[in-house]
């Protein structure tokens, strides 16, 4: 039998920047550049039995590096949610960019979901060019090596699934094995894109992001995901970026999380 959650958005951090910054050759859209916000966010799925991380937020030193503004730790916020981390609940990661996995530390005995080309790639040949690199911590691909050597990576090629009712799977794209995770909740099924979609902009327009592993894969991921959407399959996208995301969803109102959080769903 399958389950259902419910989803808690967290937006963590923030940035100001440009279009031309976020919008690969920006200038082909015949449109004046102009500011654009960026939100960072991560994800955690609960139902009455179960609790899923679902990426972890940048590090305190990863933020720092590239100047990002914090509006929560994200330490505090899986406190606030009052998540177990000694007790090891599984955590997916979409991708491993230094924005999605830099507190997997905080999850010492977590499993940990991730596609084997995101693996494979960061522990690669390529992972040390300037184009790619700057979008990682080494520290962080270390972590994921140890706990590979600790046995705690479960990689799949193009899709798992981590428990009834929640699923990855594997588009590319932004990154060799980025992935997207569907979730069952009483509001019907959620998607949340990550960095497959960053805005939803980038998804009604087919504007790739900057950072781009592979162009067409990431064209082919829109064109999944819009037909998921436009079937019924997907009733709520959850993009990884676009600062319009909260207000989408129900608000958090009380507590650390007032105003950093949202939620889809009841827990059931
Ligand atoms: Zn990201």
């Amino acid at each position: 039998m399958t389950e259902s959650y419910q989803v808690t958005i967290v937006r963590y951090g923030t940035r100001e920047t440009v279009r031309s910054d976020v919008y690969l050759n920006h200038h082909l859209y015949a449109e004046p550049d102009g500011p654009i916000g960026m939100d960072y966010f991560f994800w955690v799925l609960r139902n009455s039995s179960r609790t899923i991380v679902v990426d972890t937020g940048f590090s305190a030193v990863g933020g720092a590096r590239r100047r990002r503004t914090t509006l929560i730790e994200p330490v505090d916020a899986f406190d606030a949610l009052g998540i177990d981390r000694s007790a090891g609940p599984p955590v997916v990661i979409t991708h491993a960019h230094y924005d999605h996995i830099g507190n997997v530390g905080l999850f010492p005995s977590s499993p940990l979901t991730i596609a084997a080309a995101e693996y494979e790639f960061w522990t690669g040949p390529y992972a040390d060019r300037t184009l790619v690199h700057h979008s990682v911590e080494d520290a962080e691909i270390l972590g994921l090596r140890q706990a590979h050597s600790d046995g705690r990576l479960r990689m799949f090629a193009d899709s798992a699934e981590v428990a009834p009712g929640v699923r990855v799977t594997r588009v590319g794209g932004h990154t060799p094995g980025q992935s997207v995770v569907t979730v069952n909740t009483t509001d019907g099924v959620v998607l949340l894109a990550s960095d497959s979609v960053h805005y939803y902009e980038e998804l009604e327009r087919s504007m790739p992001f900057t950072q781009v592993a592979d162009v067409i894969a990431m064209y082919a991921a829109f064109e999944r995901i819009r037909g998921q959407l436009d079937s019924g399959e997907v009733r709520h996208l959850v993009t990884g970026h676009d600062p319009d995301t909260l207000s989408r969803f129900t608000p958090v109102t009380d507590g650390a999380l007032a105003g950093l959080a949202a939620t889809i769903g009841e827990e059931s």
